[in-house]
This record gives C-alpha cells, structure tokens and sequence, in this order.
C-alpha cells in the first residue's frame, strides 16, 4: 500500500480516517492502517498530529496502459474502457466531436473500438446529458424544448407521465455547481490521469468490481438508477469520489450498445490504483 502508517508515532486517535478522500484508512481492532485504496495524494498528512503517516516504498500505480490491462484481464472484459476527463481545452490528440451527438453515443463507441480521445461540449450534446455533466446547456427555444419533452419524453410511451415528474427524481443524485467546458472521452489507456472510468459489465464482473472495493475497507457500491445514464454515473463518481453502478436508461443502453446482461460501472480513477491491487487479492482470485 503506498502510505502507511508509523506504529510507534500513530495514537490510534482516528482523526485520519475521516479526513482520506477515498475511505482508505480504517481502525481494525485497537489499530489503524491505510489500505490499498489509497492513491498516494497525501492528503492526509495534514491531519496527523503525530506526523504518524507518510508514504510508504511503493508507490500507486498510474500508469494508464498497465492499468487498464490489468484491469480487463482480471475481469475477462471484452469492450475497452472509457476514462473521461473534464478540460477547459481542447488538448492536442483529442478529436473535437463534429456537429451534435449524444454523450452515451460517445462513450458506447470507444467501448467497442472505434474512436479515439474526443472532446464533447454543450455544443455537441443532443440531450440534456450535458448538463447532467456539468457542462452546461446548448441553446435550445424553449418552444422546440417543450415540444421534444411533450413529444417523446413524458405521456404513455415515454419515460415519465408527466412533465413535473422529469426532474423530481433529480434531488437524489448530486450537482455539480461549476460549468466545465468540455469533456476528454477516451479509451482509458489512451486517456492520461482521467477524473472517472466507465465500464461494461456484467453481473459477475460488477460483483468483482465491487467485492475488489470492499475488500479492506467494507465501503458498499451503490446503485443510481431512474434518471439518465450520464446523470447516474458521472456526478456520483465525480463529485462524491465513490463508484456506482446503473442499468442506464432505455436511450443511454441503445447509444451505448449495451447488451442485455450489461451494466455501467464508474469508478473515480484515483480508486484504480487500488481496485487493480484488490482484483488479485479477493475470492474470485481462486478461480
Ligand atoms: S491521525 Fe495520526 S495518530 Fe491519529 S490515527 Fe491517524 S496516523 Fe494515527
Ligand atoms: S488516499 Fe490520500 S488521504 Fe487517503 S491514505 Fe492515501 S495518501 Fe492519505
């Protein structure tokens, strides 16, 4: 595990465990230990009034390339990976997305191998995804607005009975409240120091997925589902730094090209480290 913690100088006091973004501290018995979930961010440090923690002869392994191969060869994952990566720019390397497409369209293509990195804004964004992501909105008459949501979103057939009920799911899943510019989607071993990975998976690659994250620490993955799929993943694993999982929704799973039996999983990247560590050491390392 990268940090660890100094026996002889650690009182037990516990005031690190609460302050380590990725819940990788935890009190065993009279003890406390840094598990391999940590990422080696040192935030931490700060908090130890005994300058008990500090990094220990390894360090996290962020190496991309690795790390992704690592990860579909534990799970047995046929589809690439998508990381994305919020960017004020463009970088160089990543193809600007032409015209107007849908975020989940994106990613189900870097899933099956054909796109490299590409940068999706507002202005590319069909839906409302962009806006879930906390890229903003593209402009849109409030006329047209009203007739798609009358049209093909609420009523018999559509997702919802009414219009009210659009957004009185949202309250359950965060906000974000900064606009971002854009957003790099690419393929994870092609994508540097990504914010949060995407993954499709099946039942027992996601209760691999899972168990690899509870392993040392007991932390439970949740679900998110009833709300699109760009909202039931990203802002959860973004902006609260904790994976979740979800069925999508019934235009996100078809942009996608999930197949029945797949789910999406997204982890925040600084967890891969750990979750790559983890994958070799639970049950399913017996098989
Ligand atoms: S804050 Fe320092 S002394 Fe307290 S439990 Fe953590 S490592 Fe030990
Ligand atoms: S993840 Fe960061 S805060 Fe948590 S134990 Fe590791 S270095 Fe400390």
């Amino acid at each position: 595990m990268p940090f660890i913690i100094d026996e002889e100088k650690c009182t037990a006091c516990g005031t690190c465990i609460g302050n380590c973004p990725n819940r990788a501290i935890v009190r065993r018995g009279e003890k406390v230990f840094v598990t391999s979930m940590c990422c080696d961010c040192g935030h931490c440090t700060a908090y130890c009034g005994m300058r008990a923690i500090g990094p220990g002869p390894q360090k996290a392994q962020q190496d991309v390339e690795k790390l992704n191969a690592a990860i579909r060869k534990s799970l047995g994952l046929k589809k690439n990976i998508a990381a994305v990566k919020y960017a004020d720019r463009r970088p160089k390397g990543a193809t600007p997305v032409a015209g107007l497409s849908f975020w989940c369209y994106e990613c189900g293509a870097v899933f099956d191998g054909k796109t490299g990195p590409v940068f999706f804004t507002a202005q590319n964004s069909t839906c409302a995804g962009a806006a879930n992501l906390g890229l903003g909105t593209r402009e849109t008459g409030r006329e047209a607005y009203d007739v798609i949501i009358e049209t093909m979103v609420v009523g018999d057939g559509g997702y919802y009975a009414a219009k009210e009920l659009l957004t009185l799911g949202r309250k359950n899943f965060p906000t974000f409240n900064k606009t971002y510019k854009g957003m790099i989607i690419g393929p994870l071993d092609r994508t540097e120091q990504p914010d949060v990975i995407l993954l499709p998976v099946n039942g027992k690659q996601l209760c691999m997925l899972s168990t690899a994250y509870s392993f040392e620490t007991g932390e439970m993955v949740e679900g998110k589902i009833g709300g699109g799929t760009c909202l039931a993943t990203i802002p959860v694993a973004f902006l609260e730094n904790r994976p979740v999982f979800s069925c999508g929704d019934y235009g996100g799973r078809r942009h996608m090209g999930l197949a029945d039996q797949e789910l999406i999983a997204a982890f925040p990247f600084r967890l891969v480290p750990g979750l790559v560590r983890n994958l070799k050491r639970t049950v399913f390392s017996r098989e």
